[in-house]
């Protein structure tokens, strides 16, 4: 089958790599149809983070379900179903109190799972992992491009907002225009939220955020943006949503805070540790950090409900598509700040 490739910064190439197969009973094969490319992904493209020259990539996949292990009974082979960034079991401690990120038998895409960006992929724990559109939405194009940031994207920014403690009626600051503050901003909206205030850097995407629900927009940076998000706030949010991770955007999430605020933290953090967090800013003002990691499985049955229904549509953070041969130019749009996020249709 054909896959996509790290082959080192700013590298990546689609070849010829191995088909997965099922290798115990709880496995499932299925054939990649919808994919995504990850704004985590562009950690390891710019080389600040490392990856293994040779690893497949890719970590949202949506596809058919090819062929199933004995064990598995909530899918079966025609199925359309789509799978989390990570693969979780369902059963274990962390994954019943929905914490499926913290799985004691979950696994990644990549090695010989292969990655989300890919021909095939071999989800193990299979009926703990993939979720199952029902079939009369299985087919239909527009739905399944709105189902696909269920697997990372709009589950990380509804964890923004859950872990801010987003509520009916709330003002709430999100920080970061990319594709998961964009999906922060429809899962404050979502939440009941009467007041959001996206902050970020590019005017096109700060109006893709208010057709998203955002009554209000900073394109400022640094202090200014923090000077007007204060301002329009009569001193920060009791809700603010970090969907960045650099460490800039984790200060100005603490500093666009109300005292006795929340801080819901999702971004990978990069920066952090060099700069360190200063926890004194949390402190004086007794500011909650929540979050970390989306255990994006634990929303995706609430979140694909409202999809289904039409009051959920994160799709036009897709600003690309590309083929399986597209890949490594999908990269480079994302890289570039070209496309917000890039949808990959096999
Ligand atoms: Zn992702
Ligand atoms: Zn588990």
């Amino acid at each position: 089958m054909r896959a996509a490739i790290y082959r080192g910064p700013g590298e990546i190439t689609v070849e010829e790599v191995p088909r997965p197969e099922i290798e115990s009973s709880t496995d499932a094969i299925v054939r990649v149809t919808h994919t995504a490319v990850c704004g985590s992904d562009l950690w390891f493209y710019r080389g600040q983070s490392d990856r293994e020259e040779g690893s497949r990539v890719g970590h949202e996949p949506m596809g058919i379900v090819e062929e199933v292990g004995d064990d598995v009974r909530s899918v079966e082979p025609g199925d359309r179903v789509f799978a989390p960034f990570v693969i979780s079991c369902g059963r274990c401690e962390f994954c019943r109190k929905g914490l499926h990120t913290s799985c004691v038998n979950g696994d990644s895409w990549g090695g010989d799972n292969g990655g989300g960006q890919g021909e095939y992929v071999r989800a193990t724990e299979a009926d703990g992992t993939l979720v199952r559109v029902p079939d009369r939405h299985a087919d239909d194009e527009d739905t399944l491009e709105a189902i696909l940031p269920l697997t990372d994207v709009m589950g990380t920014g509804h964890h923004a907002a859950v872990s801010a403690g987003v509520s009916e009626g709330d003002t709430c600051i999100v920080v970061g225009d990319g594709a998961v503050g964009l999906c922060g901003v429809l899962a404050a909206r979502r939440l009941g939220a009467e007041r959001i205030i996206a902050m970020g850097h590019h005017e096109d995407r700060l109006e893709l955020a208010e057709s998203f629900g955002a009554t209000e927009t900073i394109a400022a940076r640094g202090q200014d943006a923090v000077d007007a998000a204060n301002d329009l706030t009569n001193g920060g949010a009791n809700h603010v949503l970090e969907c960045v991770g650099a460490a800039s955007a984790m200060e100005t999430a603490i500093d666009v805070c109300r005292p006795g605020g929340t801080v819901g933290y999702v971004g990978v953090p990069h920066g952090v540790d060099d700069s360190g967090l200063d926890v004194f800013s949390l402190f004086g003002d007794n500011i909650a950090l929540n979050g970390g990691v989306a255990p994006v499985r634990a929303y995706a049955d609430e979140l694909l409900a409202d999809v289904l229904q039409g009051t959920l549509d994160p799709s036009p953070i897709f600003t690309k598509t590309v083929d399986l041969d597209g890949v490594p130019e999908g990269y480079q749009a994302m890289d570039e700040r070209e496309a917000i996020k890039v949808l990959v249709k096999l």
